[in-house]
């Protein structure tokens, strides 16, 4: 059986045309299932019994199990998902003022190993299906709508486990159908990726005619300190990073966001700021100064308020754009940095 929750429009058009049948059936079937939310192919009312019946032959609508949720004092929501081969992943929603955003894994476990990452701490085991990407939002619109408000995601970050760019096909593709009219329409603009700095996929990135937004997880403002906080760096360095961004700036006609994590008494401190500053000079990029979510195993502490202020000074003196993210919940382990798929059953 093949999900059909895996299938960009693109996919699905050639697919159809492949059994002989029209392409417009690949958008006919988006409208029920995106836009309508059918999951049962007899509800189809609108498509011969032939062919439906062929369909629940040969297809199936499955989404990822809920297997716990837990919820933040801010609203935040937490669920962990069971896969059908049994393995689980940590997916995020955020309510914002201006919207709610998915968080959403890319792979289960992550094999990046930053030192103050939480999900590093698990190897990777798989790359995420388009189907298992696509559920986490799917799963969490769901939910939504049994909690019988008009709420839906508007916002996606893929900002969970894992490193899109280790599984960027699938990735793409999830894109495509998170983006697609009659998928679940959400503007390109409402969509970032966010890399740990995989230069190849930055490129590449570049040139797939998206108007996403892209992040990039910096964290250090030399490679000695990189290459201890993010071992990537070892085998991208920073002028490769920057050279990739400029490139990706070039190509795309995008700006991109630096990602930076505070950690006290590390990264921090006003040499640090002026060194980033001069690091990206030159990019129209902007940054994002990230407060550090406590996890248990690791030694790392957060920055106090008055540093965090200060570093954000020195950069806005420099003219660099930057904003602090603002943190949800951190109580449930939910924030950034803090998954992991702890089975807490
Ligand atoms: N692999 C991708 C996607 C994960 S995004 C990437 O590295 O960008 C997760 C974001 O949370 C990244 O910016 C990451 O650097 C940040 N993060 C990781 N651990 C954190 C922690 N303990 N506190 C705050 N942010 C953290």
């Amino acid at each position: 059986m093949t999900n059909l929750y895996s299938f960009s429009l693109p996919k699905l058009e050639e697919k159809m045309l492949s059994i002989g049948q029209k392409k417009f059936r690949a958008t006919q079937l988006f409208k029920r299932i995106y836009e309508k939310n059918v999951t049962d192919f007899d509800l189809m009312s609108d498509i011969s019994l032939s062919f439906r019946e062929y369909l629940k032959e040969n297809f199936c609508l499955t989404k990822p199990k809920i297997f716990t949720k837990q919820v933040s004092s801010d609203g935040t929501i937490k669920l962990l998902l069971e896969l059908e081969d049994s393995n689980k992943i940590e997916t995020v929603l955020m309510r914002y003022n201006y919207g709610s955003v998915a968080c959403v894994s890319s792979e289960v476990g992550c094999n990046m190993a930053c030192a103050f990452c939480a999900s590093g701490l698990l190897k990777k085991k798989r790359g995420l299906t388009v189907d298992e990407l696509l559920g986490q939002v799917l799963v969490l619109n769901d939910l939504l709508k049994l909690e019988n408000n008009d709420e839906r995601i508007t916002h996606v970050v893929v900002m969970g486990t894992g490193e899109p760019f280790d599984n960027y096909d699938n990735v793409m593709d999830f894109i495509r159908i998170l983006n697609a009219p009659h998928g679940l329409a959400i503007g390109a603009r409402h969509i970032t990726v966010s890399t740990c700095g995989l230069v190849e996929g930055i490129k590449k990135y570049a040139h797939e005619g998206l108007q996403i937004n892209l992040a990039i997880s910096l964290h250090a403002s030399n490679d000695e300190l990189r290459n201890k906080l993010m071992p990537i760096n070892k085998k991208y360095p920073l002028n490769e990073l920057m050279d990739a961004v400029r490139y990706y700036e070039k190509e795309a006609g995008r700006r991109v966001t630096f990602e930076y994590i505070l950690l006290k008494g590390i990264n921090d401190q006003k040499e640090n700021a002026l060194e980033l500053a001069s690091l990206i000079k030159g990019t129209l990029a902007y940054v994002n100064l990230i407060p550090f979510n406590p996890v248990k195993e690791l030694e790392y502490n957060r920055s106090d308020n008055k540093t965090v202020h200060n570093f954000m000074d020195i950069l806005m003196k420099k003219g660099v754009n930057v904003t602090i993210r603002k943190e949800f919940g951190t109580d449930i382990d939910a924030a950034c940095g803090q998954l992991r798929a702890k089975n807490e059953k």
